[in-house]
């Protein structure tokens, strides 16, 4: 395993870099992943040699741009496994995906006394889209409680359900925990009761495949940039019926069909939800990410990151004064943590000093901190890339940090 996580190393430029002069442990793959050789390549010949707007042109570079940018629609339908390449609607992010979900499937579906199940371990990317679309339509929102080990309580989840519950948004694994929720089963419970669920999976794309059809989730929302892309791209998966039932968004080029003062018709999926030009290396570069992880085994690194997690939790053990956050069974490879008697941002700087690259605050997760009562945590998320001697480099770090600040 070793060899092989080397000569991916390879692959990844930014990761061989000294940072205050130590050598670069990236340990914040949670909030974006460093991009491969063949993405970096990728954009750069899109804009060197196919540089053109996409489905408008009548000449040849235009032709090109448009290929390459529908067949890396097309990429991410077989990635997902959805149904159709027409399901696939590019957006800036997981952010935007929700929010096109709320403003457009929410606004049209929901009314007074209906109700929104999300989780208490959320995103606010999948909590403050639904505050608003609740503030403008009288819905409620509801957050299902997590246990003190961060799992969802999905007695409390089930007793929650009921006719008035429309839609039912689960983060697939908490940013700030790790955890792997049972999104499957949630969807199953949902669709019961008549509810539609969408899924934020921002962090779980980068750790497994992903079938929307075997999990029969209406919408899926995730960012190319957590999955080893461009920042700026990302998508929106929804079921057919749904997508073409809902009113677009935004309004201007690509999205319409014929304008006239008499009357607008919208074109169909997906371009009714792609106003305006768009981020076309971006929808390249996310493509060749994933071509980049097709070529991969990506079982056995899901069990080397499951490697590198089970490393940081003995080693938290034997260095004491650990205090970690989020312990679900069921789990990614999140070490979310505090020292105790330290701030996290003090950490963060000490671990900053000597290299060592992890996220400190809330994780734009408030509530979830909140019910730990505690400001925020140290984060090291690990990704394929990452060794098991960057594990034990961190821990080098911790025991420097703990001399120094306590
Ligand atoms: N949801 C989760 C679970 C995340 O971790 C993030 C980013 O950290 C987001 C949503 C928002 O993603 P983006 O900022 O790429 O839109």
């Amino acid at each position: 395993m070793t060899d092989l996580i080397n000569q991916i190393r390879n692959d990844f430029p930014a990761l061989h870099q000294q940072v205050n002069g130590k050598p670069l442990v990236y340990l914040d793959n949670g909030a974006t992943t460093h991009k491969p050789n063949a993405v970096l390549d990728a954009i750069s010949e899109f804009y060197s040699c196919n540089n053109s707007n996409v489905h408008r042109g009548a000449h040849t570079l235009s032709d090109r741009a448009t290929q390459q940018f529908e067949d890396a629609r097309k990429t991410v339908q077989t990635f997902l496994n959805a149904a159709k390449a027409e399901e696939i609607v590019w957006t800036r992010g997981t952010t935007e995906a929700i929010n096109i979900v709320a403003a457009t499937w929410g606004r049209q579906n929901l009314q007074s006394g209906d109700q929104i199940l999300v989780t208490t371990m959320e995103h606010h990317a999948n909590i403050v889209p639904w505050q608003m679309l609740c503030e403008q339509t009288g819905a409620e929102l509801i957050p299902v409680p997590v246990s003190a080990a961060g799992e969802l309580d999905m007695d409390a989840f089930a007793e929650h359900l009921n006719d008035r519950v429309k839609l039912v948004a689960v983060v697939h694994v908490s940013n700030a925990l790790g955890t792997i929720n049972p999104v499957a089963d949630i969807t199953a419970q949902a669709h019961a009761v008549g509810a539609r669920v969408l899924i934020d999976g921002a962090q779980s794309v980068a750790h497994w495949d992903i079938d929307v059809q075997a999990l029969d989730v209406d919408f899926f929302a995730f960012s190319g940039h957590k999955l080893f892309g461009p920042t700026g791209i990302g998508v929106l998966y929804g079921k057919e019926e749904l997508l073409n039932a809902m009113p677009p968004h935004q309004g201007g080029g690509e999205m319409i069909e014929h304008v006239s003062f008499a009357k607008t018709t919208y074109n169909g999926l997906p371009y009714k939800f792609e106003a305006g030009t768009p981020n076309i290396a971006g929808a390249i570069g996310l493509a060749t990410a994933i071509d980049y992880l097709n070529g991969l085994d990506r079982i056995a690194l899901a069990a080397h990151e499951d490697a590198l997690l089970a490393r940081a939790v003995e080693l938290a053990d034997q260095l004491g004064g650990i205090r970690p956050i989020g312990t679900a069974r069921h789990k990614a490879s999140v070490f979310s943590f505090l020292l105790d008697g330290a701030h996290p941002a003090d950490v963060g700087t000490l671990l900053d000093q000597q290299g060592i690259a992890v996220r400190t605050g809330h994780h734009c997760a408030m509530p979830i901190m909140d019910q730990y009562a505690i400001p925020g945590t140290v984060r090291a998320s690990f990704t394929f890339y990452n060794t098991l001697d960057e594990v034990d480099t961190l821990f080098r770090g911790l025991e420097k940090a703990k001399m120094f600040l306590l």
